[in-house]
């Protein structure tokens, strides 16, 4: 490979999916996905597909391939994968281990209901503020409390101050000490936490872009911070519009009528779903039918900027495409 063809490989953008299978995949997640892939295939990039299924409740290998057959469904095709972080726990044991050897990695007891007292300092987002409470414990203590409760493994975060660029949000800047605390990097269960998990892989895996939904912005400090620790580059970002009721409330699981299983029994085609997914996001107009190959052609990030934190849907608008 001559030095210039080296040059474009590397300037290639990879973006992915990384679905947790704890269900039927939703309108909410189908929008993200979709945007996901446009901001990837627009500038002629790839695709990897990640399932994340450390947790109990995403080991469900039936609920996975569903997921997967309806991103495919949806025309959103990947280039690489699907790789199961399930089967990658040595490669999470492995970064936990490094973070360890730096001496930044500590046991904490503390019970989720401790944590969640009123007194817990809040962040912006409803998460907690970690008081290091278990930060000082001697070697003895450890060694007693560990005999009544497997602990939860910290990072610690001092002085970290990560910045960044979101392709939404804009610059974003966050002091970690004083905006999430020390943070939990293996569960008291022995699972590796999403905040390691997902830094270790968008970094091995390539990952130069990451589009997901705005409810995961708060995490992205941690992951960076983790990616910098391990000595691994950091992705860009782009963090997109949830999907909300009428009411404001975010559209979840438990409406199930708009999920990708209900809206297949109805009959709504790939093209319609995809062309009202594109029309809430500002990129074509409502009534659009099309694959989301042609939709790539209408992406750029400011109409996805125009949209706001927060897209409220009106399921009769994607009724209107009954047949
Ligand atoms: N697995 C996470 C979820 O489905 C998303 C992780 C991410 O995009 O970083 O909520």
């Amino acid at each position: 490979m001559d030095s210039s063809a080296a040059a474009r490989n590397t300037a290639v953008t990879v973006g992915r999916f990384a679905p947790s299978p704890s269900g039927r995949m939703h309108v909410g997640n189908a929008f993200a996905s979709l945007m996901a892939w446009l901001a990837a295939r627009a500038e002629g990039g790839r695709m990897v597909l990640r399932i994340e299924d450390l947790d109990d409740r995403c080991r469900d290998r039936a609920v996975a391939e569903t997921l997967i057959d309806d991103l495919a469904w949806m025309g959103l095709s990947w280039d690489e994968g699907p790789f199961w972080q399930s089967a990658r726990e040595d490669v999470y044991a492995d970064a936990f281990e490094r973070l360890e050897e730096q001496g930044l990695v500590y046991p904490c007891f503390c019970s989720r209901a401790s944590l969640h007292a009123a007194t817990a300092p809040h962040a912006s987002d409803g998460t907690y503020v970690y008081q290091r409470t278990c930060r000082g414990l001697s070697p003895a203590e450890i060694e007693r409390r560990r005999a009544e409760r497997a602990p939860a493994m910290r990072l610690m975060v001092d002085g970290a101050e990560i910045s960044f660029d979101d392709a939404v949000f804009g610059p974003q800047h966050e002091l970690l000490e004083r905006d999430c605390g020390d943070f939990v990097i293996r569960r008291a269960d022995g699972v590796y936490a999403y905040q390691l998990a997902c830094a270790v892989d968008d970094a091995l895996m390539g990952i130069t872009q990451v589009v997901r939904g705005n409810d995961l912005l708060g995490s992205t400090a941690r992951q960076m911070h983790v990616q910098r620790l391990l000595g691994l580059p950091n992705p860009g970002y782009g963090h997109v519009p949830l999907l909300v009721a009428a009411d404001g409330r975010r559209l979840a699981k438990r409406d199930g009528d708009l999920d990708l299983g209900a809206l297949r029994a109805r009959g709504i085609a790939a093209d319609r779903l995809v062309g009202w997914l594109g029309s809430l996001a500002g990129l074509v107009d409502e009534g659009a039918e099309l694959t989301a190959d042609e939709l790539a052609a209408h992406f750029s990030w400011e109409k996805v900027r125009a949209c706001g934190r927060q897209i409220v849907v009106d399921a009769e608008s994607l009724s209107r495409y009954d047949s």
